[in-house]
């Protein structure tokens, strides 16, 4: 081989190694001389399938290049030999019969002959699809990125949004505050032209408007601003949205005010088709399935329903309507609070708070300052101990005989956590005046079920029980007063009866009137004797005298008293446990339970007026050795269950007593002194209507009895 073979030789190797397509081209006729395997190879990608595989090979481009889909090859041809500059084509697109794109680098260079005229063109072509491809790919990642970071962002400040307004608006109960805030911040951080809140007021069926920064044009408007009947639910005059909608936690968008207006869902004449807003997004607040109120924004640009807007403003809503649900319920707490407190001050009974922590009166009404003489400002939060208790004279007793406790004694009882009713007690006020009080207690207790104080009520009864006082001295001047007369008129009547009995020198009805003369005064002397000993027991004089008796002789002889002077009522013995014949020995005062039971006998007639049996029952059983049990049951009017509490009180009566039933209200009120000091126990069973049982249980003392003898 020649050098020049070699060189040849190497030539066609460098030219069918190399990465490039190369080829040749005549620049008369685009004739393809040459070209090596690359360039035939990326060739046939253009070609039609009759010139591929080097066919083309001594052809012109115009035979072959009708099938190229791209003719602007031809041209690029054209314009390097009318330039005779070399031109370079980057990625020139190339479509294969298979409709895959591939991409070339291309090179179009003159040859010149001698003559400098060009007499070929080099083409040399190189494939850069797959960088063009990983390009084209890292671009669409690259976008898809950007995008999805646009979507984060604005994801970013939606939350931001939420975020801000949750935490503005949870922490306070002013509902003016929330709605501000949250007007607010919709416009300043999601870029609303306006917004607004609308709360709702169930009990009017109206919306009420909270808060805005869309001005209404003019007065008739703002007034529908303001108020506006669920009919209307609207921003104003004509409803936007329906009753329906409200139902739903879905945004309420209108996406074009003006499409809305041209299709009839907005009316004309409505604020937000006179405004300059062009889009509109309305949100009922709904918290725990209560509706609180309604929230609204317009924007400059057209929104829909699953935009940033929308989608921000539905993220907000359940927070501000959490937040206008605790401020209304703080609000509803707080005008009950007021409420309460108006009432305590009002009330004319005295109220006091005392609280265990401190040891102090937290609440006092001007009534109870009244009542202690002192001021609110030395009564409260002053410690209990640096209070001056202040004592006297007075000694009265209560209802029950019992001496009247100082009211300081409630209140140390009431820390104690008693419940008190209605206990009496006195108050010494600083000038020496002194009050009586009813006084009750009630122990108060915290949320974990510990007491944390007492309420303590006063009630004024001083002007009651004055009056009570001045009957009870009057009581006891008449009692005196009217004791001497009778007992005179007893004994005429007796001297009377006495010389009738000599000399039968009284007619019928003279002998009729003295009967009935003795019977009165008897009664009038029982009755007054009754006095006495009501008189005895406030005074605190009223004594027992116990001794060795035989219970069953006093309960035979209260009967045989009674049995002679009755003739409508049939009175019989009843023995439980011990026959007629028997004694029940007992260490008691029997003159006092024969008058007990003389009492009893009475009122079981008179409250019989219809007659009846009358049984007079004693009962003793070994195994309760210690006592005995006595009842009087009748057949009479009966005791309705509110009086029976009472009936044991000095002066009470049953209401609608038929006015033939005479009385004091004292008998039973006698009965229950001498069965209680006697360490017995009286009560009372009965139905309205169907007679009253009367019982008592009696100690019977055996020991003293022992004792005595
Ligand atoms: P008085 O009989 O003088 O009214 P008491 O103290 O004896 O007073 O009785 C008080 C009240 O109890 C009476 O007014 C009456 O309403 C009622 N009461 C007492 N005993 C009876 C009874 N056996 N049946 C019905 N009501 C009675």
């Amino acid at each position: 081989m020649t050098i020049m073979q070699g060189r040849k030789h190497y030539a066609h190797i460098m030219l069918e190694h190399i990465s490039t397509g190369l080829a040749v081209y005549d620049a008369k006729e685009l004739c393809l001389l040459e070209a090596n395997t690359l360039y035939i190879h990326l060739l046939d990608n253009m070609l039609a399938e009759d010139w591929r595989g080097g066919k083309a090979l001594g052809h012109s481009m115009h035979e072959w290049g009708e099938n190229i889909q791209d003719e602007g090859m031809i041209n690029q041809f054209q314009q390097i030999i009318e330039s005779g500059q070399t031109s370079h084509v980057k990625e020139f697109s190339v479509c294969n019969p298979q409709q895959e794109i591939a991409y070339w680098n291309a090179t179009l260079q003159a040859v010149q002959d001698e003559q400098g005229n060009i007499s070929h063109i080099i083409h040399s072509v190189s494939d850069i699809s797959e960088q063009v491809y990983a390009r084209q790919k890292a671009e669409r990642d690259q976008l898809a990125l950007s995008q999805a970071k646009q979507t984060i962002e604005a994801e970013r400040k939606r939350l931001e949004i939420i975020e801000i307004i949750a935490r503005s608006v949870q922490n306070t109960l002013d509902i003016k505050r929330i709605g501000d805030t949250t007007v607010t911040t919709i416009c300043q951080q999601l870029g609303s032209k306006g917004a607004s809140i609308h709360t709702i007021d169930h009990s009017q069926q109206i919306l009420r408007l909270l808060c805005a920064n869309i001005v209404p044009k003019n007065a008739g408007e703002q007034a529908n601003v303001q108020h506006s009947a669920f009919e209307k639910l609207s921003l104003g005059k004509a409803a936007i949205i329906s009753k329906q909608d409200l139902e739903r936690d879905e945004p309420i968008v209108i996406e074009n005010i003006q499409e809305a207006i041209q299709s009839g869902r907005l009316e004309p004449s409505h604020p937000l088709a006179q405004s300059t807003a062009t889009s509109c997004i309305c949100l009922p607040l709904r918290f725990n399935d209560r509706l609180e109120g309604l929230l609204a924004a317009v924007f400059d640009t057209p929104t829909t329903v699953d935009g940033v807007e929308a989608l921000t403003l539905k993220g907000c809503a359940t927070h501000i309507a959490a937040a206008l649900a605790h401020a209304r319920l703080h609000e509803a707490v707080n005008h009950e609070r007021k409420r309460l407190r108006t009432i305590l001050d009002q009330v004319p009974e005295g109220i006091l708070i005392v609280e265990i922590s401190t040891g102090t009166f937290s609440y006092a009404n001007q009534a109870a300052a009244d009542i202690l003489g002192i001021s609110l400002s030395e009564l409260l939060d002053v410690p209990l101990h640096k209070h001056r208790w202040h004592r006297s004279a007075y000694t009265s007793t209560t209802s029950d005989g019992q001496p009247i406790l100082p009211w300081n004694f409630v209140v140390v009882r009431a820390l104690c956590g008693e419940l008190l009713r209605s206990k009496e007690t006195l108050v010494v006020q600083p000038k020496g005046d002194y009050v009586v009080t009813l006084a009750s207690s009630a122990p108060l207790y915290g949320e974990n079920g510990i007491m944390t104080g007492s309420i303590i009520v006063l009630q004024d009864i001083t002007a009651q029980k004055s009056l009570e006082q001045h009957k009870n001295d009057f009581l006891s001047v008449a009692n005196h007063e009217l004791r001497t007369p009778i007992t005179v008129i007893q004994g005429f009547a007796e001297v009377l009866q006495l010389k009738n009995a000599q000399d039968q020198s009284l007619d019928e009805l003279t002998q009729q009137a003295l009967i009935n003369i003795t019977e009165q005064s008897e009664h009038l002397t029982s009755l007054i004797e009754t006095m006495l000993d009501i008189s005895r027991i406030e005074q605190d004089h009223f004594m027992l005298r116990p001794a060795a008796c035989n219970l069953l002789e006093i309960v035979t002889h209260a009967i045989d008293t009674y049995a002679i002077t009755i003739r409508e009522h049939q009175l019989e013995l009843k023995l439980e446990g011990l026959s007629e014949t028997d004694t029940l020995p007992a260490y008691l005062d029997g003159e006092r339970i024969g008058q007990a039971l003389h009492n009893l006998l009475s009122n079981a007639i008179k409250y019989s007026p219809g007659g009846g049996t009358i049984e007079v029952g004693l009962c003793y059983q070994p195994e309760r050795a210690h006592e005995a049990q006595i009842w009087i049951k009748d057949e009479g009017i009966g005791i309705s269950p509110d009086a029976q509490p009472h009936i044991f009180k000095r002066f009470y009566r049953a209401g609608n007593l038929d006015p033939s039933l005479s009385g004091f209200g004292i008998g039973l009120y006698l009965v229950k002194e001498i069965v209680v000091r006697h360490n017995g126990h009286i009560w009372v069973e009965s139905h309205k209507g169907h007679g009253a049982t009367f019982r008592i249980t009696l100690p019977l003392n055996r020991e003293k009895l022992e004792q005595a003898i």
